[in-house]
C-alpha cells in the first residue's frame, strides 16, 4: 500500500508517518529529511540546496523526484511507502504517478491533515523553541506556508479527481488523528 500524507508544514505528517512505520512496517519517504541529511553530510547536493531550505522555498522537482525514485525499491520490499512532504507540486505528483505505474504500482490513498493557519503558527513557534530547526523561524515559516498555498494546495483537486483524497481533522489530538487514519486505511486495505 502506498500512501501520501498531505498537508501544510507542521500539520503532523511526520508524527503520523513515524507511527505508521512502527505499526505497519512501511517505509517513510520524507524528502525534507533526505534533504536535511544531504545538507548535514556536506554533499554536493546538500551544498546546492542549503540556501533554498534556509529561505523556505521549494527545491527543484528534478532533485526530489530523483531522491524518491532511489528509495522506491526499499519501500516496495517493505510493503509500501508513506510519502511525507512529497509530492509538493503538480509536476511532482504526475512524475510520481508515472514512476509508480512503470513499477506496476499506484498511490492508494492521499490522507489530508487539515489544520488552520493560526494553529500551524502556534505549533511551529513551539517546535522552533524546542528543536531550533532554522526554517521553523517565524519569518521563514511565512514563506513555507506561502509555498504550500501557491504550489502544493493545487494538488488537492488533482487527487480529488482521482477519488483518492481523504480529508481528516488534523486539529484533533495525535491519538484521534491516528484513529481516523486507521479508519480511513481499513477501507483501502
Ligand atoms: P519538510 O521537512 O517536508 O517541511 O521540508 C523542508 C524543506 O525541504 C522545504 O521547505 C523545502 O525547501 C524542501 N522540500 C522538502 N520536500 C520538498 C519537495 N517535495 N519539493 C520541493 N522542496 C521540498
Amino acid at each position: 500500500m502506498n500512501l501520501i500524507l498531505f498537508g501544510p508544514p507542521a500539520a503532523g505528517k511526520g508524527t503520523q508517518a513515524k507511527r505508521l512505520v512502527e505499526q505497519r512496517g512501511m517505509v517513510q519517504l520524507s524528502t525534507g529529511d533526505m534533504l536535511r541529511a544531504a545538507i548535514a553530510s556536506g554533499s554536493e547536493l546538500g551544498q546546492k540546496v542549503k540556501g533554498v531550505l534556509d529561505r523556505g522555498e521549494l527545491v527543484t522537482d528534478e532533485i526530489v523526484i530523483a531522491l524518491i525514485e532511489d528509495r522506491l525499491p526499499e519501500a516496495e520490499a517493505a510493503g509500501g511507502a508513506i510519502f511525507d512532504g512529497f509530492p509538493r507540486t503538480v509536476p511532482q505528483a504526475r512524475a510520481l504517478d508515472a514512476i509508480l505505474a512503470k513499477r506496476g504500482q499506484k498511490i492508494d490513498s492521499v490522507l489530508r491533515l487539515k489544520v488552520d493557519e493560526p494553529a500551524l503558527i502556534e505549533r511551529i513557534s513551539k517546535r522552533f523553541a524546542e528543536q531550533g530547526r532554522p526554517d521553523d523561524n517565524p519569518e521563514v515559516f511565512v514563506t513555507r506556508l506561502a509555498a504550500y498555498n501557491a504550489q502544493t494546495a493545487p494538488l488537492l483537486p488533482y487527487y480529488r479527481e482521482q477519488g483518492k483524497l481523504v480529508e481528516l481533522d488534523g486539529m484533533a489530538s495525535v491519538d484521534t488523528v491516528a484513529a481516523s487514519i486507521d479508519a480511513a486505511l481499513s477501507v483501502v486495505a
